[in-house]
């Protein structure tokens, strides 16, 4: 049966505090000993996906207690990581490296007597292109060096709702790290992506006997960037990646992972864990004493969170949708939607999917604002529409989905009429720098 432990925290929380969370819900699963031998070299993954404090990475307290329990088992503490695509190519353009930098990830590593080790470095992956076992999605992957060579490895999430991550973002999502951001990262990133998830976890799921969560403080809506923090105060341990989800998952207010919460589910039935709470033996704090009910995050609802837009859609999975979020919240966070897109061009009129519905004459669309063809569905159903009719007056995002938000909110200021400067769309994000 696996097992997870559950450490409540007290506030005010401090260093030592976190430490002894950590430790005790370690203990309860049986001691760090029974998972970590001496000599062994332990690849410690928390999600740091992008340069910002908690709760969009995991807490750095978090992160020393896990490698301080690594070092007193005898083992060697790395703690590696390979930050999101977005924010490599897309936004902060900072690589894996500035990111373990300005997290703190250095100075635990220098404390404690461990290493760091970057995924990519410098525009280069360091990675080993491996069979996937059973895979579905991702038949061969291109996997952190790092992740192939340790003896363990110990995924360290951050508790976060998750708008494409199923629900949430777990010990499974924290895990897409581990491939190639250049490409596997990318691919297979539309409804696929869940199953793409379960898919990594095949390569290493022998390596992973400890995961920890950290719950000091959760993100709620829509995560894993711009949601909500809210304090849980708790901290997670388990001796299954699904299970561990799976009860974190009910921490966060969910009440059936299986049905839920897809990748939980998927992993579930590939035989990669326990996802039937009820088959979860939990120990330490009771999951009613810590739970909190989140606000959920959705890929879906766009009118009612943002002003002045219009959403025509076609046949549309949710990633087209994720993503056009993921460019409205960077434009909302300027003012821009509110303000400048009523005066300037009415509402932006975003279209997705499959043959979308528009009007007879495209033209039609100019009455209500500004088009913007969002996604290679989106491209291919309109080409002799929006695209030989209205050629400029539209603009065009290409990519299956689009990632690149904060291009796509350029293009849109530009296609506006409004000033662009490289970094002004992430000025309202709280972010660490050098
Ligand atoms: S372009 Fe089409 S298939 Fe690709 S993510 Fe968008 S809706 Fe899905």
């Amino acid at each position: 049966m696996a097992k997870v432990a559950i450490s409540k925290l007290e506030p005010p929380v401090d260093e030592d505090k976190v430490y002894e969370a950590v430790k005790n819900a370690v203990d309860l699963l049986g001691g760090i000993e029974k998972f970590v031998k001496p000599g062994e070299k332990v690849l410690i993954k928390p999600n740091l996906v992008r340069p910002a404090p908690p709760p969009t990475t995991t807490d750095r307290r978090v992160i020393r207690a896990v490698a301080l329990l690594v070092k007193e088992a005898g083992g060697k503490p790395i703690i590696g990581e390979g930050t999101a695509a977005m924010t490599l190519l897309w936004r902060e353009e900072m690589d894996s490296d500035d990111v373990l930098f300005l997290t703190g990830m250095y100075k635990i590593a220098e404390e404690v007597g461990g290493e760091v080790v970057p995924f990519d470095k410098e525009g280069k992956f360091y990675g080993r292109i491996v069979d996937v076992p059973g895979g579905v999605v991702l038949r061969k992957a291109n996997i952190a060096e790092i992740a192939l060579e340790v003896d363990k490895i110990i995924p360290v999430p951050v508790m976060k709702c998750s708008m494409e991550g199923g629900g949430v973002t777990l010990c499974i999502k924290d895990l897409h790290a581990l491939v190639d951001p250049y490409t596997d990262r990318l691919k297979f990133h539309r409804s696929d992506l869940w199953q793409k998830l379960v898919d990594i976890v095949k390569v290493v799921r022998d390596k992973i006997k400890l995961c920890v969560i950290d719950g000091i403080k959760a993100m709620e809506g829509d995560g894993p960037i711009y949601g909500d923090p809210v304090d849980m105060n708790v901290i997670l341990a388990g001796d299954d990646p699904v299970a561990t989800d799976a009860i974190g998952s009910l921490v966060m207010g969910f009440d059936d992972p299986l049905r839920e919460i897809g990748p939980i589910a998927i992993a579930h039935a590939d035989g990669l864990g326990i996802g039937d709470p009820s088959k979860i033996e939990v120990v330490g704090a009771k999951i009613e004493d810590v739970r909190k009910k989140l606000k959920k995050a959705s890929c879906e609802i766009l009118a009612g969170i943002f002003p002045n837009i219009v959403f025509i859609e076609g046949g549309c999975c949710r990633a087209c949708k994720a993503w056009i979020k993921f460019t409205l919240y960077a434009l909302k966070g300027e003012g821009v939607l509110d303000k400048e897109v009523p005066k300037r061009v009415g509402k932006l009129v975003f279209i997705a999917g499959v043959d979308p519905s528009l009007p007879e004459d495209p033209k039609e669309l100019l009455k209500i604002g500004l088009p913007i063809v969002f996604g290679d569905c989106a491209l291919y159903s309109t080409k002799s529409t929006i695209f030989w009719q209205l050629r400029e007056k539209a603009v065009y995002i290409p990519g299956c989905p689009p990632f690149a938000v904060g291009n796509q909110a350029r293009l849109i200021k530009k296609a506006m009429g409004l000033p662009i400067t490289k970094r002004e769309a992430w000025g309202f994000l709280p972010t660490y720098t050098h």
